[in-house]
């Protein structure tokens, strides 16, 4: 007997080369398929004769099979199948491409059901061509043809009616799913029942009611995300911290003493996160700023209260490179501070006070508050780094980081405060649905004196002129970004690559010009010295691969070029272009093409329109749909996100409401075990994530 947990290869007809390409899909249990859900219906659900479907594009027909006969094609690249078939009513010419089995499999004298488009070809007429068919037999219950026909997402050749086939057999499974929403619940708010809803989304009877059960699944994933996070607030609620008391007047002398006027939106920010750690449960705070904005000395506010607090901070960021150069940053930020500040990531262990420290000194050190702030990477969480103090955990950039490690920290027997930040500039309504259990700062005001970053998309014919404009830039003391999408050259992709760039740059283009090569093959330390003598000013150019997308801070860089811009998406694109821009200086972003292709500059004109991340990812909103939102794909939220869309306002509305009358009701749930049971189980998965 079939269940939610057997294996796919217990279906019929699927053997171990199907199960393997089914695999590579993330299909490997009966459940995977059942919440595999199509993405759009072919409707072929009127079945017509022969004289009205020629009125039509698409639809169904029911015919007897007079001829069939496969032949090549004139260039011998194809195999065309042709058969004449006919009802009552009137005949029709069907063509399949390379499908030469079907002559096989068709008998003359058969009747069949075909469904798809048709055709006028000014030749021959009308004809069907490449229809889906089914033979009356196993039509009883049709699945490919005669109704609205699931569309599937797949890759890795699988074909349509394979996947349609093997659904259909988990329909027995899916008819004793018990529903975790209670039939009240569901009443009121006109929501289906899930077993019905699941086996809905699959083979519709109608379009009604197909909308309903797209309807009660977005429910289902929305619904989970919001008692999620609801369920998350409430153990924040319950757990003690550490209160941080503030130091007014030493906060007021690092900031008279910074190198810069805080801007009105940084002074709330970090008013905002000093307020809240001053509570005695847990802070959990998203700082959201723009690509430049300023959110680095704004932690270092926050640091600098919890380190006078005799407490700890630990600083995670996404990459190496981001983690060394924090290091850096702080270090000079608390220079007039006796703090004593670690690096650890997985190549590299350094400390402000000490030349030479090993592993198990410094975790000892940790253990014995020897150490006030920590930075790094992932590297920071493993079972053996444990913390005297910890007051403070902040994640850079944590759309780059996924849920799980977020909740892993949260989770420590002392509750730290928390703050995570990033550049993604979510919309303010899909923040509150993806980080709604989390407060947010918003830093939407840029430093004084930033000029607005020149954008360009560059032709071919105006290369040369290009590399001279950068050439003169660094004449006059600037420094350049080139960014290739890959590290070595690949035929197959036709993208330019930092070897080939390094070598063209260096033999033919600026011979003269201090270039280097940076990329996330090289060693930790050969990548640190990089970083260090482009900071330094002893490189003119830095060919890189992405592995500078995030973070780095290099103010005299004025100019950004990107070859095969259309590879990157638009969130990608305005965080490379955020590397530059960082000074007063006048900066420019150079995008080449690898394409001429329209729709590639639709986008980069987007690009090119606006400096303001918050703008660009409503432009990105529109231009490729919700469930990719501006960046997020990373997070590990947005994969859990199979039908529901971030712009679904009204159902989120809904499940905001069903979710806050619930807890209201009922704080642990005790009087919901179903719901609460999913939830769990919900939140159980992102960690094993
Ligand atoms: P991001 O928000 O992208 O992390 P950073 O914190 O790295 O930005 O800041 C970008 C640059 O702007 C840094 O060189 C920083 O020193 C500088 N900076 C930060 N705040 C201000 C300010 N108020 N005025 C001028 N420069 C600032
Ligand atoms: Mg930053």
């Amino acid at each position: 007997m079939i269940e939610l947990k057997t294996p796919i290869n217990k279906l019929t007809s699927v053997g171990s080369a199907i199960s393997k390409k089914l695999s590579k899909i993330n299909l490997l249990t009966i459940d995977d398929l059942i919440f595999h859900y199509p993405f759009r219906y072919d409707d072929y659900s009127e079945v017509l004769t022969i004289d009205k479907i020629k009125a039509k594009k698409t639809g169904t027909i029911k015919a007897i099979i007079k001829s069939i006969s496969t032949h090549s094609s004139f260039n011998r690249k194809m195999s065309i199948t042709e058969a004449l078939v006919s009802d009552k009513t009137d005949s029709l010419k069907i063509i399949w491409f390379n499908q030469p089995y079907l002559t096989k499999k068709f008998t003359k004298g058969q009747t069949v059901y075909f469904a798809g488009k048709i055709i006028k070809n000014k030749t021959h007429g009308f004809q069907l061509i490449n229809p889906s068919y089914e033979t009356p037999l196993d039509n009883k219950n049709p699945i490919h043809t005669g109704r609205l026909v699931p569309i599937y997402p797949l890759t890795s050749n699988i074909t349509q009616k394979q996947i349609r086939f093997l659904i259909k057999q988990t329909i027995p499974v899916i008819q004793k799913i018990n529903d975790w929403l209670h039939r009240d619940i569901r009443a009121t708010n006109n929501l289906i029942d899930l077993s019905f809803a699941l086996e809905q989304i699959h083979f519709p009877s109608d379009k009604k009611i197909m909308t309903k059960a797209i309807k009660r699944l977005k429910f289902d994933e929305l619904f989970i995300i919001q008692a999620k996070n609801h369920l998350i607030r409430q153990n924040i609620k319950h757990k003690q911290a550490h209160k941080i008391k503030f130091y007014l007047a030493k906060t007021k002398k690092f900031v008279k003493e910074l190198p810069f006027k805080l801007t009105n939106a940084q002074k709330r920010s970090a008013w905002e996160i000093i307020n809240d750690m001053g509570k005695d449960n847990p802070m959990n705070r998203l700082l959201e700023g723009d690509v430049g904005s300023g959110k680095t000395v704004v932690a270092g506010l926050a640091i600098l209260n919890v380190i006078l607090n005799s407490q700890q901070t630990c600083y995670m960021a996404p990459t190496e490179i981001l983690a060394e150069q924090h290091f850096n940053t702080f270090s000079n930020l608390f220079k007039n501070f006796s703090f004593k500040i670690a690096l650890l990531t997985s190549n590299s262990i350094k400390t402000n006070f000490k030349k030479k420290i090993t592993k198990i000194e410094l975790i000892k050190k940790l253990a014995q508050l020897d150490i006030d702030l920590i930075i790094g990477t992932h590297a920071l969480i493993q079972p053996i780094i444990k913390f005297k103090k910890l007051g403070l955990v902040i994640i850079d950039e944590q759309h780059r980081f996924g849920t799980s490690q977020r909740q892993h920290l949260l989770e420590q027997t002392v509750s730290p405060h928390f703050l995570s930040m990033t550049a993604t500039p979510i919309p303010r309504s899909v923040a509150l649905t993806l980080y709604g259990d989390l407060d947010i700062s918003i830093i939407d005001e840029m430093p004084k004196g930033r000029k607005k970053i020149i954008t360009k998309i560059i032709k071919p014919i105006e290369y040369k002129k290009t590399y001279e404009f950068i050439k003169e830039e660094i004449t006059k003391q600037k420094q350049a970004f080139v960014i290739c999408p890959l590290i070595d050259e690949s035929d197959k992709l036709g993208a330019m690559s930092v070897k080939q760039e390094y070598i063209n740059l260096t033999t033919n283009i600026f011979p003269n010009l201090k270039i280097k090569a940076l990329h996330g093959k090289l060693k930790s330390t050969t990548k640190e010295k990089i970083i260090k003598d482009f900071l330094a000013k002893q490189i003119d150019i830095l060919v890189s691969t992405t592995v500078i997308e995030v973070g780095i801070d290099i103010k005299n860089a004025s100019i950004m070029l990107i070859h095969g811009a259309e590879r990157f998406g638009l969130a990608q694109l305005h965080q490379l272009r955020g590397r530059v821009g960082r000074g007063e200086d006048q900066s420019y972003c150079f995008l080449m093409l690898d394409t001429d292709s329209i729709t590639a500059t639709e986008r980069l004109n987007a690009l090119i329109s606006t400096n303001n991340g918050f703008e660009l990812a409503e432009k990105d909103l529109e231009i490729r749909g919700p469930g990719e939102i501006f960046g997020t794909q990373q997070s590990g939220f947005i994969t859990s996100l199979k039908i529901a869309k971030l712009t679904d306002v009204k159902i989120i509305a809904l499940t905001k409401k069903i979710a806050k009358q619930l807890f209201y009701q009922s704080p642990r749930l005790e009087k919901y075990p179903l719901i609460k049971k999913k939830i769990q189980a919900s939140i159980m998965s992102t960690h094993l994530e």
